[in-house]
């Protein structure tokens, strides 16, 4: 695990100053690296009973797609405004300054959907709190919140379902 963290590369004072960024592009674009990190986030799900993965704009493509394919589900996309085609239900959350909108398609779930939800990184968790807001308003059941990586210090997780979040790499 070490050498996965390791390979996370620290961007200081991106995209603000003060802020030092996780660039998990490194790890992504090494094959091993690439390879093991989606085989042991799949092996965590392989044998659940698992509909769908939802991806969050844009790192959260990546995972979730790399999920759906070796779980053999769908995905279903999580966007910024005015990128998906079809009606959408929309969600709008707090950011340090100002707010941020997602959006999914109306026809995303079936009540009693059992879906993952997956992005890259956790750090305040307001992100994935929305997503969780608006995956609920289906009816649908959220059976993990699947990160490659945490941010543990901003304690993102008190703001998830207890016990529905887990991530690969703590830093
Ligand atoms: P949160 O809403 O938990 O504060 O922020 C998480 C969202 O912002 C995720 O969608 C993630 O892609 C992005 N994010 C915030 N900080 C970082 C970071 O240091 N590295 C990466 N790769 N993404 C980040």
């Amino acid at each position: 695990m070490d050498q996965l963290k390791d390979i996370i590369r620290n961007i200081p004072d991106f995209p603000k100053k003060g802020i030092v960024f996780k660039d998990i592009t490194t790890l992504l674009a090494d094959a091993k690296s690439f390879h093991r990190m989606v085989d042991l986030l799949a092996h965590r799900y392989v044998g659940e009973k698992i509909d769908q993965i939802v991806g969050i704009e844009a790192r959260g493509f990546i995972l979730g797609s790399a999920l759906a394919y070796k779980l053999g589900t769908g995905i279903t996309l999580v966007r910024k405004p005015g990128k998906l085609p079809y009606k959408t239900r929309s969600i709008s959350y707090e950011l340090e300054y100002g707010t941020d909108t997602l959006e999914i398609h109306e026809d995303a779930f079936k009540k009693g959907d059992k879906v993952i939800i997956a992005d890259d990184l956790l750090a305040t968790g307001g992100t994935m709190a929305a997503v969780v807001d608006l995956v609920e308003q289906f009816g649908a059941e959220i059976h993990e919140c699947a990160f490659m990586a945490e941010l543990e210090f901003l304690e993102g997780r008190s703001k998830l379902p207890e016990g529905k979040v887990y991530s690969l790499l703590k830093f």
